[in-house]
Protein backbone atom coordinates (compact mmCIF):
# COMPACT_ATOMS: atom_id res chain seq x y z
CA UNK A 1 0.00 0.00 0.00
CA UNK A 2 1.41 3.45 -0.33
CA UNK A 3 2.56 4.74 2.50
CA UNK A 4 1.47 8.58 3.03
CA UNK A 5 2.30 11.22 5.38
CA UNK A 6 -0.15 13.78 6.73
CA UNK A 7 2.19 16.62 5.56
CA UNK A 8 0.29 18.79 3.36
CA UNK A 9 2.18 20.62 0.44
CA UNK A 10 -0.55 22.66 -0.90
CA UNK A 11 -0.15 26.04 -1.90
CA UNK A 12 -0.86 28.75 -4.15
CA UNK A 13 2.37 30.54 -4.18
CA UNK A 14 5.58 29.27 -6.95
CA UNK A 15 5.23 26.96 -8.46
CA UNK A 16 6.80 22.98 -7.55
CA UNK A 17 9.31 21.87 -9.79
CA UNK A 18 8.41 19.13 -11.89
CA UNK A 19 11.81 16.60 -10.05
CA UNK A 20 10.36 17.66 -6.97
CA UNK A 21 6.88 16.97 -7.20
CA UNK A 22 8.09 13.68 -8.29
CA UNK A 23 10.08 12.89 -5.66
CA UNK A 24 6.68 13.73 -3.30
CA UNK A 25 4.90 11.90 -4.39
CA UNK A 26 7.42 8.37 -4.72
CA UNK A 27 8.21 8.93 -1.26
CA UNK A 28 4.96 8.34 -0.55
CA UNK A 29 4.48 5.07 -2.38
CA UNK A 30 5.96 1.42 -1.80
CA UNK A 31 4.65 -1.46 -3.60
CA UNK A 32 1.93 -3.17 -3.10
CA UNK A 33 2.24 -6.45 -0.98
CA UNK A 34 0.14 -8.84 -2.61
CA UNK A 35 1.40 -10.82 -5.21
CA UNK A 36 -0.57 -13.36 -7.99
CA UNK A 37 0.38 -15.86 -10.11
CA UNK A 38 -0.37 -15.28 -13.13
CA UNK A 39 -0.20 -17.31 -16.79
CA UNK A 40 2.31 -15.98 -19.29
CA UNK A 41 -0.54 -15.28 -21.67
CA UNK A 42 -1.59 -12.26 -20.92
CA UNK A 43 1.09 -11.18 -18.52
CA UNK A 44 2.67 -8.68 -20.73
CA UNK A 45 3.03 -4.88 -18.67
CA UNK A 46 2.81 -6.97 -14.83
CA UNK A 47 5.75 -6.32 -13.26
CA UNK A 48 7.70 -9.72 -11.50
CA UNK A 49 7.30 -9.96 -7.73
CA UNK A 50 10.12 -12.08 -7.29
CA UNK A 51 13.46 -12.82 -9.02
CA UNK A 52 12.87 -15.85 -11.75
CA UNK A 53 15.33 -19.11 -11.81
CA UNK A 54 15.72 -21.10 -14.69
CA UNK A 55 14.68 -24.33 -13.90
CA UNK A 56 16.75 -26.29 -16.43
CA UNK A 57 19.77 -25.14 -18.73
CA UNK A 58 18.82 -23.30 -21.75
CA UNK A 59 19.94 -24.79 -24.38
CA UNK A 60 18.81 -28.43 -23.06
CA UNK A 61 21.29 -29.90 -24.72
CA UNK A 62 24.34 -29.86 -26.95
CA UNK A 63 22.57 -29.34 -30.68
CA UNK A 64 23.55 -28.15 -34.12
CA UNK A 65 23.26 -24.50 -34.96
CA UNK A 66 23.10 -25.68 -38.74
CA UNK A 67 22.50 -28.02 -41.45
CA UNK A 68 25.10 -29.82 -42.06
CA UNK A 69 27.51 -32.91 -41.27
CA UNK A 70 28.57 -33.68 -37.72
CA UNK A 71 32.44 -34.97 -36.92
CA UNK A 72 34.48 -35.62 -34.39
CA UNK A 73 37.28 -32.84 -34.77
CA UNK A 74 39.92 -34.51 -34.25
CA UNK A 75 39.52 -36.83 -37.58
CA UNK A 76 40.00 -33.98 -39.54
CA UNK A 77 43.64 -33.28 -41.73
CA UNK A 78 44.80 -29.93 -40.66
CA UNK A 79 46.06 -28.94 -44.06
CA UNK A 80 43.96 -30.86 -46.30
CA UNK A 81 40.75 -31.90 -47.12
CA UNK A 82 38.89 -34.89 -45.66
CA UNK A 83 36.98 -37.47 -46.70
CA UNK A 84 34.17 -38.89 -44.04
CA UNK A 85 31.52 -42.03 -44.12
CA UNK A 86 27.81 -40.84 -43.67
CA UNK A 87 26.80 -43.03 -41.11
CA UNK A 88 23.30 -41.51 -40.23
CA UNK A 89 20.96 -38.81 -39.98
CA UNK A 90 19.71 -36.92 -37.34
CA UNK A 91 16.77 -34.26 -37.68
CA UNK A 92 15.50 -31.89 -35.11
CA UNK A 93 12.98 -33.55 -32.44
CA UNK A 94 14.98 -37.01 -33.00
CA UNK A 95 15.98 -39.15 -30.61
CA UNK A 96 19.88 -38.84 -30.59
CA UNK A 97 21.01 -42.79 -30.03
CA UNK A 98 23.52 -42.61 -32.58
CA UNK A 99 27.23 -42.27 -31.88
CA UNK A 100 30.11 -41.22 -34.09
CA UNK A 101 33.43 -43.59 -34.76
CA UNK A 102 36.31 -42.58 -35.96
CA UNK A 103 36.10 -41.52 -40.06
CA UNK A 104 32.33 -40.98 -39.78
CA UNK A 105 30.40 -38.18 -40.12
CA UNK A 106 26.32 -37.71 -39.42
CA UNK A 107 24.13 -36.04 -41.73
CA UNK A 108 22.04 -33.28 -38.77
CA UNK A 109 19.58 -30.47 -39.24
CA UNK A 110 19.53 -27.49 -37.18
CA UNK A 111 18.47 -28.17 -33.71
CA UNK A 112 19.16 -31.87 -33.29
CA UNK A 113 20.68 -33.05 -30.83
CA UNK A 114 24.94 -33.46 -31.19
CA UNK A 115 25.68 -36.93 -31.86
CA UNK A 116 27.45 -38.88 -29.18
CA UNK A 117 31.32 -38.56 -30.39
CA UNK A 118 30.31 -35.27 -32.58
CA UNK A 119 32.49 -32.08 -31.80
CA UNK A 120 31.87 -30.10 -34.77
CA UNK A 121 29.13 -29.30 -37.31
CA UNK A 122 29.82 -28.41 -40.62
CA UNK A 123 27.33 -26.28 -42.82
CA UNK A 124 26.22 -28.22 -45.63
CA UNK A 125 27.21 -24.97 -47.92
CA UNK A 126 30.41 -25.99 -47.17
CA UNK A 127 31.05 -29.75 -48.25
CA UNK A 128 30.85 -32.17 -51.21
CA UNK A 129 28.68 -35.02 -50.85
CA UNK A 130 29.79 -37.48 -53.16
CA UNK A 131 27.44 -40.76 -53.13
CA UNK A 132 27.86 -42.40 -49.37
CA UNK A 133 30.71 -39.70 -48.57
CA UNK A 134 31.32 -36.27 -46.99
CA UNK A 135 34.76 -34.61 -48.32
CA UNK A 136 35.27 -31.34 -45.24
CA UNK A 137 37.62 -28.83 -46.04
CA UNK A 138 40.55 -27.90 -43.83
CA UNK A 139 40.38 -25.25 -41.37
CA UNK A 140 37.13 -25.15 -39.47
CA UNK A 141 37.55 -25.13 -35.26
CA UNK A 142 36.87 -27.42 -32.70
CA UNK A 143 33.40 -26.88 -31.73
CA UNK A 144 32.38 -24.97 -34.59
CA UNK A 145 28.59 -25.00 -35.51
CA UNK A 146 28.13 -26.07 -32.05
CA UNK A 147 25.21 -25.28 -29.53
CA UNK A 148 26.31 -26.33 -25.60
CA UNK A 149 23.76 -27.23 -23.19
CA UNK A 150 23.34 -24.03 -20.98
CA UNK A 151 25.59 -21.72 -23.13
CA UNK A 152 22.64 -19.38 -23.00
CA UNK A 153 21.11 -19.93 -19.58
CA UNK A 154 22.35 -21.70 -16.88
CA UNK A 155 20.13 -23.85 -14.75
CA UNK A 156 19.90 -21.78 -11.27
CA UNK A 157 20.76 -18.59 -12.26
CA UNK A 158 18.26 -15.74 -12.24
CA UNK A 159 16.94 -14.33 -15.69
CA UNK A 160 13.80 -12.09 -14.66
CA UNK A 161 14.92 -9.96 -11.62
CA UNK A 162 11.91 -8.84 -9.45
CA UNK A 163 10.92 -5.19 -10.95
CA UNK A 164 10.96 -6.33 -14.27
CA UNK A 165 8.03 -5.19 -16.75
CA UNK A 166 7.09 -7.85 -18.33
CA UNK A 167 7.47 -7.68 -22.56
CA UNK A 168 6.93 -10.42 -25.50
CA UNK A 169 10.94 -10.83 -24.59
CA UNK A 170 10.73 -11.80 -21.14
CA UNK A 171 7.64 -13.94 -21.82
CA UNK A 172 9.46 -15.92 -24.25
CA UNK A 173 12.03 -16.47 -22.62
CA UNK A 174 9.57 -17.76 -19.53
CA UNK A 175 8.37 -20.43 -21.91
CA UNK A 176 11.66 -21.32 -23.48
CA UNK A 177 12.55 -22.05 -19.66
CA UNK A 178 9.20 -24.53 -19.52
CA UNK A 179 7.55 -22.14 -16.67
CA UNK A 180 4.20 -21.86 -17.55
CA UNK A 181 2.80 -18.82 -14.56
CA UNK A 182 4.91 -16.73 -13.13
CA UNK A 183 4.37 -14.12 -9.56
CA UNK A 184 3.70 -10.65 -10.39
CA UNK A 185 2.70 -7.82 -8.30
CA UNK A 186 -1.27 -7.38 -8.17
CA UNK A 187 -3.13 -5.30 -10.92
CA UNK A 188 -3.62 -1.73 -9.23
CA UNK A 189 -7.29 -0.52 -9.36
CA UNK A 190 -7.58 2.37 -11.26
CA UNK A 191 -11.11 4.66 -11.67
CA UNK A 192 -11.09 7.12 -13.97
CA UNK A 193 -13.36 9.92 -14.84
CA UNK A 194 -14.09 13.10 -16.43
CA UNK A 195 -15.15 16.52 -14.93
CA UNK A 196 -16.62 19.39 -17.06
CA UNK A 197 -20.41 20.48 -17.79
CA UNK A 198 -19.08 20.55 -21.86
CA UNK A 199 -17.89 17.28 -22.13
CA UNK A 200 -19.80 14.83 -23.17
CA UNK A 201 -19.66 11.03 -24.37
CA UNK A 202 -18.59 10.28 -27.89
CA UNK A 203 -21.25 8.73 -30.27
CA UNK A 204 -24.00 10.87 -28.08
CA UNK A 205 -25.72 13.96 -29.50
CA UNK A 206 -23.44 17.07 -28.98
CA UNK A 207 -25.20 20.37 -28.20
CA UNK A 208 -23.60 23.78 -28.89
CA UNK A 209 -20.58 24.33 -26.80
CA UNK A 210 -20.11 20.62 -25.64
CA UNK A 211 -16.81 19.02 -26.67
CA UNK A 212 -16.31 14.73 -27.15
CA UNK A 213 -14.30 13.56 -24.17
CA UNK A 214 -11.01 12.19 -25.31
CA UNK A 215 -9.22 12.23 -21.81
CA UNK A 216 -10.98 9.06 -20.67
CA UNK A 217 -10.17 7.32 -23.56
CA UNK A 218 -6.49 8.57 -23.23
CA UNK A 219 -6.10 7.43 -20.00
CA UNK A 220 -7.78 3.87 -20.34
CA UNK A 221 -5.23 2.85 -22.92
CA UNK A 222 -2.09 4.57 -21.00
CA UNK A 223 -2.94 2.77 -17.54
CA UNK A 224 -4.53 -0.77 -19.46
CA UNK A 225 -0.36 -0.67 -21.04
CA UNK A 226 0.38 -0.48 -17.64
CA UNK A 227 -1.05 -3.67 -16.39
CA UNK A 228 -3.81 -1.60 -14.21
CA UNK A 229 -7.27 -2.65 -13.65
CA UNK A 230 -9.35 0.34 -15.52
CA UNK A 231 -12.86 1.34 -13.95
CA UNK A 232 -14.24 3.86 -16.04
CA UNK A 233 -17.14 6.60 -13.89
CA UNK A 234 -17.72 8.20 -16.91
CA UNK A 235 -18.05 12.05 -17.00
CA UNK A 236 -18.87 14.16 -13.87
CA UNK A 237 -20.51 18.05 -13.79
CA UNK A 238 -18.74 20.73 -12.54
CA UNK A 239 -19.85 20.40 -8.74
CA UNK A 240 -17.51 20.11 -5.62
CA UNK A 241 -19.85 18.26 -3.89
CA UNK A 242 -21.15 15.56 -6.56
CA UNK A 243 -17.19 14.63 -7.34
CA UNK A 244 -16.54 14.98 -3.60
CA UNK A 245 -19.21 12.15 -3.36
CA UNK A 246 -17.34 10.20 -6.44
CA UNK A 247 -14.21 10.05 -5.21
CA UNK A 248 -15.19 9.27 -1.85
CA UNK A 249 -17.40 6.11 -3.50
CA UNK A 250 -14.46 5.10 -5.58
CA UNK A 251 -11.63 5.37 -3.18
CA UNK A 252 -13.97 2.48 -1.35
CA UNK A 253 -12.62 0.10 -4.19
CA UNK A 254 -9.52 1.57 -5.92
CA UNK A 255 -6.16 2.57 -5.09
CA UNK A 256 -6.11 5.60 -7.14
CA UNK A 257 -8.40 7.69 -8.84
CA UNK A 258 -7.26 9.88 -11.87
CA UNK A 259 -9.65 12.49 -13.08
CA UNK A 260 -8.82 15.03 -15.65
CA UNK A 261 -10.04 18.80 -16.14
CA UNK A 262 -11.44 21.35 -13.61
CA UNK A 263 -7.98 21.56 -11.45
CA UNK A 264 -7.03 25.46 -12.74
CA UNK A 265 -8.14 28.45 -10.55
CA UNK A 266 -10.99 29.28 -12.59
CA UNK A 267 -14.48 29.66 -11.53
CA UNK A 268 -15.81 26.18 -12.26
CA UNK A 269 -12.93 24.40 -11.04
CA UNK A 270 -13.87 22.00 -8.17
CA UNK A 271 -11.08 19.22 -8.57
CA UNK A 272 -9.28 20.17 -5.43
CA UNK A 273 -12.06 21.55 -3.73
CA UNK A 274 -13.42 18.10 -4.25
CA UNK A 275 -9.91 16.45 -3.15
CA UNK A 276 -10.38 18.74 0.10
CA UNK A 277 -13.55 17.47 0.87
CA UNK A 278 -12.92 14.05 0.22
CA UNK A 279 -9.80 13.64 1.80
CA UNK A 280 -6.04 15.79 1.76
CA UNK A 281 -4.70 17.70 -1.01
CA UNK A 282 -0.84 17.26 -0.79
CA UNK A 283 -0.37 19.87 -3.35
CA UNK A 284 -0.83 20.88 -6.66
CA UNK A 285 0.62 22.92 -9.74
CA UNK A 286 4.00 21.27 -11.33
CA UNK A 287 5.92 23.95 -13.00
CA UNK A 288 5.87 22.40 -16.45
CA UNK A 289 4.09 22.93 -19.80
CA UNK A 290 1.44 22.00 -20.61
CA UNK A 291 -0.18 20.91 -17.49
CA UNK A 292 0.71 23.40 -14.85
CA UNK A 293 -2.48 23.00 -12.91
CA UNK A 294 -2.33 19.35 -11.47
CA UNK A 295 -3.80 18.29 -8.18
CA UNK A 296 -1.95 15.50 -5.97
CA UNK A 297 -4.23 14.16 -2.87
CA UNK A 298 -5.29 11.52 -0.68
CA UNK A 299 -7.71 9.43 1.01
CA UNK A 300 -6.69 7.38 3.32
CA UNK A 301 -3.52 5.26 1.63
CA UNK A 302 -5.49 5.62 -1.76
CA UNK A 303 -4.19 8.29 -3.98
CA UNK A 304 -6.26 10.71 -6.18
CA UNK A 305 -4.72 12.69 -8.89
CA UNK A 306 -6.45 15.25 -10.79
CA UNK A 307 -5.09 16.26 -14.62
CA UNK A 308 -5.57 19.28 -16.61
CA UNK A 309 -8.63 18.75 -19.35
CA UNK A 310 -6.57 20.08 -21.97
CA UNK A 311 -6.04 16.48 -23.42
CA UNK A 312 -2.24 17.13 -23.90
CA UNK A 313 -1.78 18.37 -20.50
CA UNK A 314 -3.34 15.32 -19.13
CA UNK A 315 -1.02 13.22 -21.37
CA UNK A 316 2.06 15.00 -20.18
CA UNK A 317 0.92 14.95 -16.60
CA UNK A 318 0.31 11.44 -16.68
CA UNK A 319 3.59 10.56 -18.13
CA UNK A 320 5.98 12.32 -15.72
CA UNK A 321 3.71 11.91 -12.45
CA UNK A 322 1.18 9.37 -12.80
CA UNK A 323 3.30 6.90 -14.88
CA UNK A 324 5.87 6.83 -12.28
CA UNK A 325 3.42 6.43 -9.55
CA UNK A 326 1.93 3.71 -10.91
CA UNK A 327 5.52 2.02 -11.58
CA UNK A 328 6.50 2.28 -8.30
CA UNK A 329 3.62 1.13 -6.65
CA UNK A 330 3.46 -2.14 -8.53
CA UNK A 331 7.38 -2.39 -7.71
CA UNK A 332 8.83 -1.69 -11.24
CA UNK A 333 12.93 -1.16 -11.03
CA UNK A 334 12.54 1.64 -13.80
CA UNK A 335 10.00 4.15 -13.26
CA UNK A 336 11.21 6.95 -16.02
CA UNK A 337 9.97 7.57 -19.53
CA UNK A 338 12.47 5.67 -21.91
CA UNK A 339 14.58 8.48 -23.14
CA UNK A 340 16.29 8.00 -26.76
CA UNK A 341 18.93 9.89 -28.40
CA UNK A 342 17.75 12.06 -31.53
CA UNK A 343 19.37 15.03 -33.62
CA UNK A 344 16.67 17.87 -33.94
CA UNK A 345 16.35 18.46 -37.68
CA UNK A 346 14.86 21.80 -37.16
CA UNK A 347 15.05 23.93 -34.15
CA UNK A 348 13.03 23.94 -31.40
CA UNK A 349 12.13 27.23 -29.33
CA UNK A 350 10.38 27.64 -25.90
CA UNK A 351 10.19 31.11 -25.09
CA UNK A 352 7.96 30.93 -21.80
CA UNK A 353 9.42 30.56 -17.99
CA UNK A 354 8.89 26.57 -17.60
CA UNK A 355 9.74 23.63 -19.23
CA UNK A 356 8.09 22.41 -22.54
CA UNK A 357 7.40 19.20 -23.26
CA UNK A 358 7.23 19.74 -27.06
CA UNK A 359 5.63 17.18 -29.08
CA UNK A 360 8.29 15.48 -31.84
CA UNK A 361 8.28 13.38 -34.63
CA UNK A 362 11.08 11.05 -34.78
CA UNK A 363 11.87 9.04 -37.87
CA UNK A 364 13.58 5.96 -37.78
CA UNK A 365 17.00 7.33 -38.29
CA UNK A 366 16.64 9.24 -34.86
CA UNK A 367 16.33 12.71 -36.74
CA UNK A 368 13.60 14.94 -35.15
CA UNK A 369 11.00 17.66 -36.03
CA UNK A 370 8.30 19.60 -34.42
CA UNK A 371 4.93 17.26 -34.72
CA UNK A 372 2.70 20.81 -35.02
CA UNK A 373 0.86 23.20 -33.36
CA UNK A 374 2.20 22.92 -29.60
CA UNK A 375 -0.65 24.25 -27.79
CA UNK A 376 -2.23 22.12 -25.58
CA UNK A 377 -5.98 21.45 -26.80
CA UNK A 378 -4.36 20.41 -29.96
CA UNK A 379 -4.99 16.54 -30.50
CA UNK A 380 -3.85 16.46 -34.48
CA UNK A 381 -0.50 17.28 -33.64
CA UNK A 382 -0.71 14.69 -30.46
CA UNK A 383 -1.56 12.21 -32.76
CA UNK A 384 1.02 13.12 -35.54
CA UNK A 385 3.98 13.15 -32.14
CA UNK A 386 5.46 9.91 -31.12
CA UNK A 387 7.87 11.41 -28.12
CA UNK A 388 8.37 14.84 -26.56
CA UNK A 389 11.61 16.44 -26.02
CA UNK A 390 11.96 18.94 -22.96
CA UNK A 391 12.96 22.25 -23.90
CA UNK A 392 14.69 24.02 -20.92
CA UNK A 393 12.51 27.89 -19.95
CA UNK A 394 13.90 30.45 -22.46
CA UNK A 395 15.61 28.43 -24.42
CA UNK A 396 16.48 27.54 -28.73
CA UNK A 397 17.68 24.53 -29.17
CA UNK A 398 19.52 24.83 -32.58
CA UNK A 399 19.22 22.49 -35.78
CA UNK A 400 21.47 19.64 -35.43
CA UNK A 401 21.27 19.78 -31.36
CA UNK A 402 21.88 16.37 -29.82
CA UNK A 403 18.63 15.60 -27.86
CA UNK A 404 16.96 13.15 -25.61
CA UNK A 405 13.18 12.31 -27.35
CA UNK A 406 11.36 10.63 -24.39
CA UNK A 407 8.57 8.00 -25.80
CA UNK A 408 5.71 6.73 -24.25
CA UNK A 409 4.26 4.87 -27.25
CA UNK A 410 6.67 2.12 -26.73
CA UNK A 411 7.37 1.16 -23.08
P1 LIG B 1 -10.25 22.58 -17.48
O1 LIG B 1 -9.02 21.91 -16.98
O2 LIG B 1 -11.49 22.00 -16.92
O3 LIG B 1 -10.16 24.05 -17.31
O4 LIG B 1 -10.31 22.29 -19.04
C1 LIG B 1 -9.35 22.80 -19.92
C2 LIG B 1 -9.76 22.55 -21.35
O5 LIG B 1 -9.80 21.15 -21.59
C3 LIG B 1 -11.16 23.05 -21.69
O6 LIG B 1 -11.13 23.56 -23.01
C4 LIG B 1 -12.00 21.81 -21.62
O7 LIG B 1 -13.16 21.89 -22.40
C5 LIG B 1 -11.05 20.76 -22.12
N1 LIG B 1 -11.38 19.43 -21.60
C6 LIG B 1 -11.72 19.14 -20.34
N2 LIG B 1 -11.98 17.85 -20.19
C7 LIG B 1 -11.80 17.28 -21.40
C8 LIG B 1 -11.91 15.95 -21.89
N3 LIG B 1 -12.26 14.94 -21.08
N4 LIG B 1 -11.66 15.71 -23.20
C9 LIG B 1 -11.30 16.74 -24.01
N5 LIG B 1 -11.16 18.00 -23.61
C10 LIG B 1 -11.41 18.29 -22.31
MG1 LIG C 1 -13.47 22.48 -16.83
Amino acid sequence: MAQLTDDCFAFSGPLLRLEEMERLILERISPVPETERVRLHGARGRVVAADVKAPVDLPPFDNSAVDGYAVRHADLAADADTKLTIVGRLMAGARAGLALDRGHAIRIFTGAAMPRGADTVFMQEDVTVEGSHVIVPKGLKLGSNRRLAGEDVRMGAVVLPAGTVLQAQHIALLAALGITEVAVRRRLKVAIFSTGDEVVEPGTPRAGAAIYDANRYLLAELLERLGAAVTDLGILADDADRLAAALREAATGHDLIITSGGVSTGEADYVRTAVERAGSLVFWRVAIKPGRPFVFGRRDQKLLFGLPGNPVSALVTFLMLVRPALLRWQGARQTALPAHPGVLAEPLKNDGPRRHFMRVKVDPAGRVSSAGAQASHVLSSLAAANGLVDVPPQTALPQGAAIQVLRWDRD
